[in-house]
């Protein structure tokens, strides 16, 4: 190829360059700044900028894997700084966030759960309301004692959703929480009984800074559950006054009268259920949500 035709490629090349709608921008905010021969002088760290630009916008391998190109004044010259791209901003976000929600057997859902995406309508906003306040005194002064949030109602109304919420609206100023799917954790205890991580798993959440357990009576009553696991946590948070919330499909009286009082052998033990539940109301206000099924609705619209 003769030097002509390599010219003429060039500005061809550099045709779409200049015709780059973030490079005019670039050029015409920036003119007064820009020393006359600048585009010129600066051509290659244009093309450099376009090339890698559309590198990323196809997906391709781009020079610095997560980070992307932007125009910047050097000198009255141009130049290019990268910086990260907003996948790699949300990939970090969401780091940071795993590391801050420690959830044991919650559903995935929750980790796009927000308020601001709380669906609200008169039977929520009760609950919604509550949850938002504890939320914001918690954040102003974590290290103090604040009624938790004891949210009931039947299935599918969004209570796990609003608990990923809380979560998820702490982490983002950098507070951690622990999430536990109660009934599921009841199961994973009782195989754990005769093992060794047994006493350091009820510690671990015994000290946790907020713990939600969600789902409490959903699983089947058990005394030693209720005495050895639930009730040594919930006397150690009350003494600690570290805050502490939950979700049940009972309200706090049905769930003493039923769920707390039973024991295993069908006895009713009904001096140990107010025991746990004079901690429970200790420790959180009760707020029902009275609404359909969002899952049903949900996943099937037509229905
Ligand atoms: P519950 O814990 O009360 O049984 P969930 O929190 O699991 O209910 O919510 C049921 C379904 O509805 C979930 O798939 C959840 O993502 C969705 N959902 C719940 N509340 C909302 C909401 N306010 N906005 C959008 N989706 C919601
Ligand atoms: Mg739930």
């Amino acid at each position: 190829m003769n030097k002509k035709d390599l010219n003429h490629r060039f500005d061809d090349l550099m045709q779409d360059v200049y015709r780059d709608p973030d490079i005019k921008r670039f050029l015409s905010e920036n003119q007064t700044q820009l020393s006359p021969d600048a585009v010129e002088k600066s051509a290659s760290k244009l093309f450099e900028y376009y090339a890698e630009k559309n590198k990323i916008a196809k997906h391709e391998m781009s020079q610095v894997p997560g980070y992307q190109p932007v125009l910047v004044l050097s000198n009255h010259l141009i130049d290019i700084g990268y910086q990260p791209t907003k996948e790699l901003i949300q990939e970090r976000e969401e780091r940071r966030r795993s590391h801050l929600v420690r959830s044991i057997s919650m559903p995935k859902m929750i980790q796009d759960a927000s308020f601001k995406d709380f669906n609200q309508n008169e039977n929520r906003i009760a609950a919604l309301g509550l949850a938002v306040k504890f939320t914001n005194l918690y954040i102003q002064s974590p290290e103090k004692f604040h009624k938790g949030v004891y949210i009931y109602g039947s299935f599918g109304v969004g209570k796990t959703y609003l608990l990923g919420a809380i979560a998820n609206r702490l982490a983002s100023k950098n507070l951690p929480s622990t999430m536990i799917h109660f009934p599921s954790f009841a199961v994973e205890m009782k195989r754990s009984i005769q093992g060794n991580t047994f006493g350091a798993k009820v510690d671990s959440l015994k000290r946790a800074p907020l713990l939600m357990i969600d789902d409490i009576g959903a699983d089947a009553s058990s005394t030693w559950i209720r005495d050895d696991v639930l009730g040594v946590i919930l006397e150690y948070r009350m003494q600690e006054e570290l805050p502490t919330c939950f979700t049940s499909n009972f309200s706090m009286q049905q769930l003493q009268d039923g769920y707390l009082t039973i024991s295993t052998q069908g006895d009713e033990e009904p001096i140990k259920a107010q025991r746990i539940m004079e901690r429970i109301e200790y420790l959180s206000t009760e707020v029902e949500i009275l609404d359909t099924n969002w899952r049903k609705e949900l996943s099937n619209p037509d229905e």
